[in-house]
């Protein structure tokens, strides 16, 4: 029987193919923007130059220090920059880190963004920015932040290497498995969810196997992953996503590896408090355990399965529960100590879950 629910949703332009790259000009003008300027990492400066060079702009309108955790003084620089140049729009080329650079400057400028995705991450589908500034890292939502329109390439994922590949996959996967049993779930974003985990999970197995540029499984992977942003973009998270936020907060550990790492222990933790969900989740991964399914994959692909190998040591657990505990999410089963003292237990020495 379907329960009550209120379902809202995000405006969304999205292109999703493979050379679509090829649509940035129609679509940055669609969105009336007529002077663009390009972000990167410097990691993917030369893909910036290429679409800098594409679009007929110089090297003044490209920003290639977007960095992780969108610091101030980096947006500052982008800003003065972006002012300088008479910029009235931003065209954001890469993963979390870039996207959020873009919706730093869309807040401050209220432009329009267009946003390439290059990794499985999520952003580009949510209201949400964080900033960092004099070490603390301040969350919050905003309409402005939200990107008006996505281009989907699967052609610029097809280097994404083995480890980023997995890890960001299960990112993704982690804001869907979330959607599941959160607080302001509803059906549509269950569909949404399940079949995100089901084409992302498929496409992981292929791509950790080896064939990186499997242009089937890096087209499943994402359209996954899109579905699976979807998901973080309206709904709520729970205790998968406390934790997450409490390791990077207070250890600062990698983002994605994180997210790997803790999701099959944190899923199996609420495991039996969310029947249905574990139902979508066996459906969706063809296995009757599915944290375990999704612990395997990691650990099949070689990515880091323990926090230990991110440096967490036995004695750093009680304070992870302390920080958990002081200001907890909305979660399905209730948050108690000892069994979460277990779950870390388990995700530190990377035990396979039962679940
Ligand atoms: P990232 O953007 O930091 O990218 C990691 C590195 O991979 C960078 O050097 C980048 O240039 C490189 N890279 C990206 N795509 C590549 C490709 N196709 N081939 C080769 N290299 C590539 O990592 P991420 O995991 O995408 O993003 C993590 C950040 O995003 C975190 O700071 C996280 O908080 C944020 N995030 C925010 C939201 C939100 O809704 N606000 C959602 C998800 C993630």
């Amino acid at each position: 029987m379907t329960s009550e629910f209120v379902y809202v949703a995000h405006p969304a332009r999205v292109i999703f193919g493979e050379g679509t790259i090829a649509q940035v000009e129609d679509e940055a003008r669609e969105l009336g923007i007529k002077r663009p300027m390009v972000l990167t990492t410097p990691a993917q400066k030369d893909d910036g130059r290429r679409l800098a060079a594409r679009l007929d702009l110089d090297e003044k309108a490209l920003f290639s220090g977007a960095t992780m955790h969108t610091p101030v003084h980096v947006t500052e620089k982008a800003l003065s920059q972006f002012e300088a140049i008479g910029a009235d729009g931003t065209i954001a080329f890469g993963g979390g880190s870039t996207i959020g650079l873009g919706k730093a400057i869309a807040y401050r400028k209220d432009t329009p963004q267009l946003v390439v995705p290059t990794t499985y991450a999520g952003s580009e589908m949510t209201a949400l920015l964080g900033e960092t500034e004099d070490g603390r890292k301040k969350t919050f939502s905003s309409p402005r932040v939200l990107p008006e329109t996505v281009i989907y390439d699967v052609d610029l994922t097809l280097g994404l290497p083995r480890q980023m590949t997995v890890t960001s996959g299960m990112n993704a996967m982690a804001h869907a498995v979330e959607a599941l049993y959160a607080e302001n779930g509803n059906p549509v974003l269950s569909l949404m969810a399940e079949e995100g985990i089901r084409a992302l999970t498929s496409a992981l197995a292929h791509l950790a196997d080896g064939a990186l540029d499997d242009r089937a499984a890096r087209r499943d992977a994402l359209y996954g992953a899109w579905l699976c942003a979807t998901c973080l973009g309206l709904s709520g998270v729970a205790l998968h996503h406390k934790i997450c936020h409490v390791l990077g907060g207070s250890f600062d550990t990698p983002h994605a590896e994180t997210h790997t790492i803790v999701l099959p222990h944190a899923l199996a933790y609420n495991a039996p408090a969310v029947p249905q969900a574990m139902e979508r989740l066996r459906r969706a991964t063809g296995s009757k355990t599915p944290a375990a399914y999704l612990f395997d994959i990691a650990k099949a692909a070689g990515v880091p399965t323990t926090l230990a190998d991110l440096g967490l040591k036995r004695e750093d657990l009680p304070k992870i529960i302390e920080v958990t505990l002081e200001n907890p999410y909305y979660n399905p089963r209730a948050l108690e100590r000892e069994p979460l003292q277990e779950l870390l237990v388990n995700a530190l020495e990377g035990r396979r879950p039962e679940w």
